[in-house]
This record gives C-alpha cells, structure tokens and sequence, in this order.
C-alpha cells in the first residue's frame, strides 16, 4: 500500500505514527465497550491537529507544482488555517488566509497562533468557508506570486491521501498489539478526513464500520452531504490508484447531533468535553471532537454496540479553540 501513497510527493511536517491508547477508565466509568483513541491531537505540527496529515500531502503538491504561497480559507477560529500557517511556516512559503466575520478587537486561540505563524489574513464578513479565495489568488498572481490553493478544511482528494495513509498507520499498531476494532468514529465536516479513512480502512483491511459524525447543521450546496462525500472518496480512490469505486451504502453518518449548528456548543459538548477531562485527562475541542464523542456516547447509551465491540475513536484537534470558546463552557459563570 506504501508503494501507491509514495507515488504523491509529500511533505514532512508532523510527528508519526501518533500514539494509540486505550481510554480503560473512560470503558470502565461507562461499563463498556472498549473504547481505543487514536491522537491526531497530537501530530506535532503547531498544536497539532487531522489537517496536518491532509497538509503533508496539499503542502507536497504545491512544492511541486513550483508555488511559494499557500491560500486557504475558513471559519475565524479555523484549526485548519492555523496549522495552514504553521506548515508554510515550516515550508518557507506564504500564507494567506480569507477569515469568515470581521477582525475581533483581540486576537484569541487558532487567531492568534495564525499571526504569531505570520499568515495573512483576509476579512471576509459572512463568508466562512473562502469563498473569496479565487479573488485573493488573481490579486496575488497580479503580484507575481504563484498561490497554490487549498479548499476549505484541506479536504481536496490530494489532502484526503493523509488519511489513507492514516488507516495503514493505525493497521499496523492494532497488528503489534493483536487488536481488531469493529467501528472507528471522528468528526465530520469537510469529508477529508472520512474520505481517506474509507479508502484507507478498505485497502489496510482494517474490516470495521467507518463513522463520521456531522459536525455541520446547514447544507450549503444543491447536493446532500453524504453524496459530497462520496464524490470525494471515489477522487480519492482514483488519485490513490486503485480501482475499487465506493456507493452509496459505504458513507456512513450520523447527521443526529448537530445542535444548534456549527460552532455552537450546547449540553452534548459540554458533558462530553468535561467526561473526557476528568476520567482520561484528555482535553476535546468546543466544534468537532466535543460533538462528535458526545454522539459516541449517545450511541453507547441507545445500545447500539455489544459488549464485544471495541471502538476507536479519532481525537482530530481543536484545543486551541476552548480559550476563545471559555464563556460557553463552564455551566456556572465564574
Ligand atoms: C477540520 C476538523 C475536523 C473535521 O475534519 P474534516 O476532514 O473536515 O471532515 C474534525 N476535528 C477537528 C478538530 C478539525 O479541525
């Protein structure tokens, strides 16, 4: 499988494999199932995060397509815009970044990580996820830069290859430890990170269900979420090089805890996110991973696994993000 992921350039910007652990007090507190993590929190890059995976890849092609700028775009507190900066950064090439809202009066979380990683940044008012980005690129290209552009949240076929390169990292742990898993489950949002993981999943030969838990309430576009999403794991598979096409039924999502929408945290982020730091230590984030193992352990409590089920669960970032997101989580003003 090495040999088809060595065919795309890639860059060397995070810390891998990541650690594999097994959350035994969390299983324990809710008796069963085993429940394993897998921590994209930390790859290393800037605070880490899943967009460092897809960024080896974007960063990779962009050096060899012979760009010196990276422009990317998303929501104020993006974690993929920070570790957007951090890898031009360590890359030596430009950034820029299109922002949705207007400048805060102070710099807080992925924000301020974005300055102090000396991105650019582009206010773009009610546009969250770049929209403006082919705007900015002509401006640069009139400048004499050559731009290479990254979609929102990274998640191009190009970016999604981080995370078939994922699965077979996280196959060849579970092999050293003579483990099997029978559902792997993350948060869901620009579908990069579940497009990789399917095609992954299916060539590593991991033999689970692939999970995504939307993160997003809003369609944004004609066509449904679970339809995007297989568009882009069949472009994965046909960048990857392999034959096999996934239908309809290999997308599988839960769309149920989605909230009040993006980015706002209510009682399922809230517990889920307290749950987590007090039994494990582990910190999750306000948007994705709060959300996504509040779904998790929602599903644990409907029954919907055995108790002979052992579970991963990807921490895909996001701590920067519970500074800003302070006031919404302590249930008790301080
Ligand atoms: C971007 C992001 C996700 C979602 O990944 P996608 O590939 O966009 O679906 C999940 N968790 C965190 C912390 C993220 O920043």
């Amino acid at each position: 499988m090495h040999s088809l992921l060595d065919q795309h350039p890639r860059a060397s910007l995070g810390f891998f494999p990541t650690p594999l652990m097994n959350l035994q007090r969390l299983s324990q507190h809710l008796g069963g199932p085993r429940i394993l993590m897998k921590r994209d929190d930390q790859s290393g890059l800037a605070l880490g995060g899943n967009k460092t995976r897809k960024l080896e890849y974007l960063v990779g092609a962009a050096i060899a397509a012979g760009c010196d700028t990276l422009i990317t775009g998303g929501a104020t507190q993006s974690n993929h815009c920070r570790q957007t900066a951090a890898a031009a950064a360590a890359s030596g090439l430009e950034c820029h970044l299109v922002l949705g809202g207007e400048a805060p009066p102070t710099a807080q979380g992925n924000l301020l990580l974005d300055q102090l990683l000396g991105a650019h940044i582009h206010w773009s008012g009610e546009w969250r996820k770049g929209e403006q980005m082919p705007q900015i690129a002509d401006r640069l290209r009139a400048k004499g830069r050559n731009p290479y552009f990254i979609p929102y949240g990274g998640s191009s076929a190009t970016g999604a290859l981080g995370y078939v390169h994922a699965a077979a990292e996280l196959k060849t742990q579970l092999d050293n430890l003579d483990q099997r898993i029978s559902h792997m489950l993350f948060a869901s949002s620009s579908g990069g990170t579940q497009a990789g993981l399917i095609v992954g999943a299916h060539q590593a030969g991991l033999n689970c269900q692939v999970i995504g838990i939307r993160i997003d309430k809003e369609e944004d576009a004609d066509t449904p979420y679970a339809e995007r999403l297989r568009t882009l794991t069949n472009e994965t598979a046909a960048l990857f090089g392999i034959d096999q096409r996934f239908d309809a039924d290999a997308i599988t999502l839960q769309e149920r805890f989605t909230g009040q929408g993006y980015g706002v945290v209510g009682d399922t982020e809230r517990n889920a996110i307290g749950l987590l730091a007090r039994t494990e230590g582990i910190l999750l984030d306000p948007v994705y991973t709060g959300r996504a193992m509040g779904g998790l352990l929602r599903l644990i409590d409907e029954g919907v696994f055995g108790p002979d089920d052992t579970l991963l669960f990807w921490h895909t970032g996001g701590a920067p993000t519970l500074f800003p997101y302070a006031d919404a989580l302590l249930d008790k003003p301080h």
